[in-house]
């Protein structure tokens, strides 16, 4: 049997075991299994997959970064990015990689939409990955954070003024408005002094969907999307390194 995993605190909204299971069945592939581990810590990483032979994992909320010094190797792009999502493991060794940042990329631009700037709500992994794939894109982008540190990270309060009149790309990359929190939202956009016609948020959470955020945005005039299309994407990457395609 190929076994290969999922690893993050807690996984109730996970769709990446379904999304394996599918994948392993359109192939033809019996032998393989995906499961969902839950971990409280990374205490006792590398003796679970060497224990349990886990050929390869994906690494969510909130291991993408803390996992970064128990690997073995990690490639080029994770190292700029400073966030693991992929493990393979390669003859023992965990070698870490980052197709988030690819998967959003991909994604973003099949939107169509055009923004001059962008603001990333969240400064996560997941946050990384995105500001990775807005520097391809040779887009401005800042951080927002609860705690705002360095020049490239603003607080909540500021960023309706921060915004202007460009039209702007918001990015949620924080867990907030994921289930089971569905009425929860990082962003209270009645204070929001700006027209949000000329708006796109891009909101990674896929489970639920729309999230709240998206609601409040689309009622406002704004293009939305979800973070479903990333999902599969970065799945069907991460399949593509663990299967040596
Ligand atoms: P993470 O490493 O735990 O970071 C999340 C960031 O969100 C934190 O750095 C924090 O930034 C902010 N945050 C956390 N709790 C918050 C709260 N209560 N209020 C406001 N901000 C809060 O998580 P992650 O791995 O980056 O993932 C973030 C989200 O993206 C998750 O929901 C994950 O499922 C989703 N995601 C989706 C995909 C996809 O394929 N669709 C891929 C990757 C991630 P500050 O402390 O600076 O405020």
């Amino acid at each position: 049997m190929h076994r290969y995993a999922l690893i993050g605190k807690r996984l109730g909204h996970s769709w990446s075991q379904r999304w394996f299971e599918a994948k392993f069945k359109s192939l033809g592939l019996s032998d393989c299994c995906y499961q969902l581990h839950e971990m409280a810590s990374l205490d006792g990483l590398k003796q679970w997959v060497l224990h349990d032979a886990i050929q390869g994992f994906n690494v969510t909320v909130p291991y993408k970064q803390q996992i970064i010094p128990l690997l073995d190797e990690l490639d080029t792009t994770a190292s700029a990015i400073g966030a693991v999502n992929c493990v393979t493991v390669e003859d023992g060794r965990l070698v870490g990689h980052n197709t988030d940042a690819e998967a959003f990329l991909w994604s973003l631009q099949h939107t169509g939409w055009v923004f001059r700037q962008a603001f990333v709500l969240g400064t996560g992994g997941a946050a990384r990955a995105v500001a990775f794939a807005l520097r391809q894109l040779q887009v401005p982008h800042l951080f927002v954070s609860r705690t705002p540190h360095g020049n490239d990270q603003i607080g909540y309060r500021e960023l309706s003024s921060a915004i202007g009149l460009q039209p702007t790309l918001i990015v949620n990359a924080t867990p907030v408005g994921m289930y089971p929190n569905v009425d929860e939202t990082p962003l209270d956009l009645s204070s929001f002094n700006v027209h949000l016609s000329s708006f796109c948020l891009y909101d990674l959470t896929y489970n639920p969907s729309p999230t709240r955020l998206m609601r409040d945005a689309a009622s406002l005039g704004a293009s939305v999307k979800d973070g479903l299309e990333m999902l599969h994407r970065q799945a069907d990457l991460s399949w593509s390194l663990f299967s040596h395609e």
